[in-house]
């Protein structure tokens, strides 16, 4: 792990990966999804959930299939599927510890929109360690894992890539990212989806366990 001791951009996803896959965050956006697809394209709740990850597998998110295919405003569609209750959601006392020692700047890079971003770092108590989010309204609803996508998040905060390192859940969100020259970790997890491509060697570290772990281990190195 040597190669991240000296790290000047520190990059995180946010689902499933600022918190643990296992908790329910995204269940509760996917429903809101299918009800939002079901009102709008006037179908059934099944129909909506196949046309939604249909979507999600031929571009990358259910947003850019809806605005490509049924002209969907996607200020609507993001304001009504990040409207969750996450009240539930446990403060993470360890994740803040070990980004507090990590000095240098931290940015969260998501397909999600920035209200989302603040509903999930307020819960978690780490809403004020990040320089700033990267969101899909920033990136003009061009997702990851497009090189696009990358491309506007580093230059929109003068990030340099060869010095950073990207956090991510989904392997296949990590081959831009190298591509560019990042570091990539990969935070192991059995999802078929987001687990696809976890032997490719666009990944330089696999990881079990939570974030904070991680950390903890790059910071007692850091600090020997
Ligand atoms: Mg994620």
């Amino acid at each position: 792990m040597k190669d991240l001791l000296d790290i000047k951009y520190w990059i995180f996803d946010l689902d499933n990966t600022l918190y643990n896959g296992q908790t329910k965050v995204f269940s509760e956006v996917d429903k809101k999804m299918s009800a939002f697809i079901s009102k709008k394209l006037n179908v059934d709740l099944i129909k909506a959930k196949e046309i939604q990850k249909k979507y999600f597998y031929d571009t990358g998110t259910t947003l850019s299939g809806l605005m490509k295919y049924d002209n969907i405003d996607p200020h609507e569609f993001l304001e009504f599927v990040h409207d969750i209750d996450i009240s539930w959601l446990p403060k993470d006392l360890l994740l803040r510890e070990e980004l507090i020692k990590i000095k240098e700047k931290k940015y969260i890079f998501t397909n999600g929109s920035a209200s989302h971003v603040t509903n999930i770092t307020q819960q978690l108590g780490i809403e004020d360690l990040f320089e700033a989010a990267f969101t899909i309204t920033d990136a003009d609803f061009i997702p990851k894992p497009s090189l696009e996508y990358y491309k506007k998040g580093v230059n929109k905060f003068n990030i340099d890539p060869k010095k950073s390192v990207l956090f991510e859940d989904i392997c296949h969100n990590l081959k831009e990212a190298k591509f560019l020259g990042m570091k990539t970790v990969w935070l192991e997890n059995d999802e078929p989806f987001a687990s696809r491509g976890k032997d490719k060697p666009y990944i330089d570290y696999k990881f079990k366990g939570p974030l904070s772990s991680f950390l903890q281990k790059i910071n007692i190195l850091k600090a020997a």
